[in-house]
């Protein structure tokens, strides 16, 4: 395969400097898109000239309208009434926020979108390819089922795009994508991109594209299956003990712990400190102050455990992580592949261990399932798995209301005596400070509502259709 390389060029500054359509680039305006991100700067120009790319770009890179603007370009060229465009996408929830995105730029267009996924009817979907609509956005599996049907035909295709490709292959995609390959013309224009260039990306890559011009920034990374993956199998209550052990043998340095809420997170964290291991949280109920200081600390080596809840951990770059706990068996596969990612980045080895209970087992058994293999077990030596320990992470709902309620009652009587005391009736309105110490219980210091996770666009007005949190599932 030839591959030429383009680094980001300096002297795009605008998106005039490139040869849009009007139509386009008013939309370029509309999202507030001031001037290309590097991604952008550097795959517009080979896309939009008809070449294949391969893109390294992240997720918040702007890599999206990197594809988009090309495709919409070419197909504002070519008579309508065909589908002419394919992008492939891991997840559903990608996939939609694709075609949000492809609406968006397509708005002063007369070009339509529509996306193919699992988990809804066929029948909206069979219409789309049925009416030859000019973009799909696509996962894998539920495309495979629609080319099983005579209508789901793509031979008038110029371009496909494979978006996340290391996703893809993590999720043990690859095989499906070999498989839509094979329906697919040949003589098409292919746009890939991956966060990571694994060797099984690499390959693929190479199956796929022709004389490719390569963008992005270049990391070598480790393969996500560089990524050691374990699973400790663990009583619900010793969790925060086996945490302790772990940390104790010395092989786990830095680690992100992951867990299921923000209170299980404060009392992780909270049993750490004692145990006299550097740790801080950052969770929802964490100010934006409160958070960055976390990860700042975090980072510089001030923490050495930062235990954190999906959410806030959405937008975390840390690149040199080597350890992740799931102190928590995520819920959704799809989370467990996000945080599993953190580690081996950046060329990078990793290792991603998860505390299993007895009651998690089917959450682990669909997590083994996305990821198509089974993961190892493994346990801590000389750990006593059978010892009557810990207290309750998760104190019940029941007793954290009553604490709150008997709190307010507190903080009212006081300020009835402190206004009896002034010749003034007591104000009925929230009192604030008095019980809540340290603000850790997240019940009651209600915070600003979280911003976004930084993305390429932060400190700019958001597009509307990104909504804010990713959450999946
Ligand atoms: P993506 O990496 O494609 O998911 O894009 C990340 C975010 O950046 C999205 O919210 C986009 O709407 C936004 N974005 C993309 N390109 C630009 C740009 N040139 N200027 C500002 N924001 C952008």
């Amino acid at each position: 395969m030839t591959i030429s390389l383009v680094s980001a060029p300096d002297a795009v500054l605008s998106f005039d400097d490139f040869k849009l359509p009007s139509s386009l680039l008013r939309a370029v305006r509309e999202l507030k898109y001031t001037v290309p991100s590097p991604i952008q700067a550097m795959a517009l120009p080979p896309a939009l000239e008809g070449r294949d790319v391969l893109g390294t770009a992240m997720t918040g890179s702007g890599k999206t309208a990197a594809f988009l603007l090309p495709i919409l370009t070419h197909l504002l060229t070519r008579p309508r009434g065909a589908t002419r465009a394919l992008i492939l996408a891991p997840t559903r929830e990608l996939a939609a926020q694709i075609e949000q995105s492809a609406k968006d730029l397509m708005k002063f267009t007369p070009l339509r979108v529509a996306s193919i996924f699992g988990g809804v009817g066929m029948q909206p979907q069979e219409k789309a390819f049925k009416s030859g609509v000019d973009v799909l956005v696509a996962t894998p599996g539920r495309l495979l089922d629609h080319f099983s049907h005579s209508y789901a035909r793509l031979s008038d295709l110029e371009i496909l795009v494979l978006d996340e490709a290391d996703r893809m292959l993590d999720m043990g995609f690859l095989p499906d994508i070999r498989r839509v390959m094979r329906h697919l013309p040949t003589k098409r224009q292919t746009l890939f991109f991956s966060a990571t260039m694994p060797d099984a990306i690499e390959k693929l890559s190479g199956e796929m594209l022709v004389s490719p011009v390569r963008v992005g920034v270049e990391r070598k990374a480790a393969p996500a299956s560089g990524v050691n993956q374990t699973v400790y199998p663990v009583p619900e209550d010793l969790k925060a003990e086996l945490l302790l052990a772990l940390l104790g043998e010395g092989t786990v340095k830095d680690v992100i712990v992951f867990t299921r809420t923000k209170h299980r997170a404060n009392r992780v964290a909270e049993k750490l400190v004692r145990a006299g291991i550097s740790a801080e949280r950052i969770h929802g109920n964490r100010s934006q102050t409160a958070r960055t200081e976390a990860l700042a600390g975090f980072k510089s080596g001030k923490y050495r455990v930062l235990v954190a809840t999906d959410i806030a951990a959405r937008g975390i770059d840390v690149e040199s992580l080597g350890h992740v706990v799931n102190f928590d068996v995520p819920n959704v596969p799809d989370d467990y592949i996000h945080r599993v990612g953190r580690t081996a980045r950046a060329g990078q080895s990793g290792e991603a261990i998860t505390f299993c209970s007895p009651a998690e087992e089917p959450d682990l058994k669909a997590i083994e399932k996305a990821v198509g293999r089974k993961i190892p077990r493994d346990v801590v030596n000389n750990f006593d798995y059978r010892a009557k320990k810990s207290e309750k992470l998760e104190v019940p709902i029941g007793v954290r209301v009553a604490e709150i309620q008997a709190r307010k009652a507190e903080d009212r009587a006081r300020a009835k005596s402190k206004a009896q005391a002034a010749g003034t009736p007591a104000s009925s309105g929230p009192s604030q400070g008095g019980g809540g110490r340290g603000g850790s219980s997240g019940a009651s210091g209600r915070s600003a509502p979280a911003p976004k996770s930084p993305r390429y666009d932060q400190g700019q007005p958001a597009p509307s259709s990104r909504g804010g949190g990713r959450r999946r599932g």
